[in-house]
């Protein structure tokens, strides 16, 4: 397939981190690579699928750890792919989902380099997996929010929390693990219920993952208390009620080798 020419740039959907959660292009066009830029949520696993030859460079920006601005990264893909390399910008997730993917789709546009998309898993999707549950629910949860709750430094969130506050949607928040606190009271005081069912999913589909449920009174200490360093989804909603129900068979998709209550921890007020 000649979808990969030299001076070409594929901004590759990485996934959640589990390398079979990866779409067969993705692997085939990583392996076609002569260098790829990743992020700092692409693990091991997936860059492993590249050729030997390859190079790998790391661009990542976790929160408050820029290694590399936005404007360096498009300026980099850009010359890489005028000096004649195949190159594969890999994102965690989906690009198009919270990955900066316009400004390196412009800079590659502008400077006349062809450029494409190949989409993946977004972290939403493979928590709802995780969790057994449906993101939405005939009837009840009729509207998928996906939103970010990352703010500038030292800026309050500036989000239309009343929107937000729709108990027919389900919300699957991005990079809102140090604003649970504030989610957790805009929500409440935009008429959303305390005890709206919430669950907070932590590196999924990576072995280290963990999955909390709780509620969205209890949210700001079932972040605090019960999530790691990695990169963790908080999802909102009714839809989200079920993974209470479903912790059986969350324990038997895994292999069955856990007890039934492993790796959920309940902070719901019975
Ligand atoms: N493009 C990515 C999102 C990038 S923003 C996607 O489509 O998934 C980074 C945020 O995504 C993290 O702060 C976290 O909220 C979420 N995230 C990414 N990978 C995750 C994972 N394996 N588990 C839980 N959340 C994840």
């Amino acid at each position: 397939m000649n979808d990969f020419p030299n001076g070409m740039v594929w901004l590759v959907g990485g996934g959640p981190g589990d390398p079979e959660l990866l779409t067969r292009k993705a692997e085939r066009l990583i392996h076609a690579a002569t260098l790829v830029f990743h992020d700092a949520l692409v693990g091991p696993g997936v860059l492993g699928l590249a050729d030997p030859a390859a190079r790998l460079i790391h661009v990542g920006k976790r929160s408050g750890r820029h290694s590399k601005d936005q404007a360096t990264i498009d300026c980099l893909i850009v010359e890489a792919a005028l000096a004649g390399e195949r190159v594969v910008r890999l994102k965690g997730g989906d690009p198009a989902i919270f990955g900066r993917a316009t400004e390196e789709l412009d800079a590659c546009r502008a400077a006349g380099v062809p450029v494409a998309i190949c989409p993946g898993i977004t972290a939403a999707s493979a928590a709802a997996a995780s969790l057994g549950t449906s993101l939405t629910l005939r009837g009840m949860a009729r509207k998928l929010v996906f939103v970010t709750a990352h703010a500038r430094a030292g800026e309050p969130l500036d989000l239309d929390w009343s929107a937000l506050a729709d108990p027919e949607a389900t919300l699957a928040i991005y990079m809102g693990k140090a604003a649970a606190g504030e989610v957790s009271r805009n929500l409440m005081a935009a008429g959303l219920s305390g005890d709206t069912p919430v669950a907070l999913v932590e590196n999924a589909s990576l072995p280290s993952e963990r999955r909390i449920a709780t509620r969205l009174d209890l949210l700001p200490f079932a972040a605090c208390a019960g999530l790691g360093p990695g990169p963790a989804l908080l999802l909102i909603g009714a839809a989200l009620d079920s993974c209470r129900r479903s912790e059986t068979d969350i324990a038997m998709a895994k292999g069955g080798r856990q007890s039934i209550s492993d790796g959920i921890l309940d902070f719901r007020v019975t």
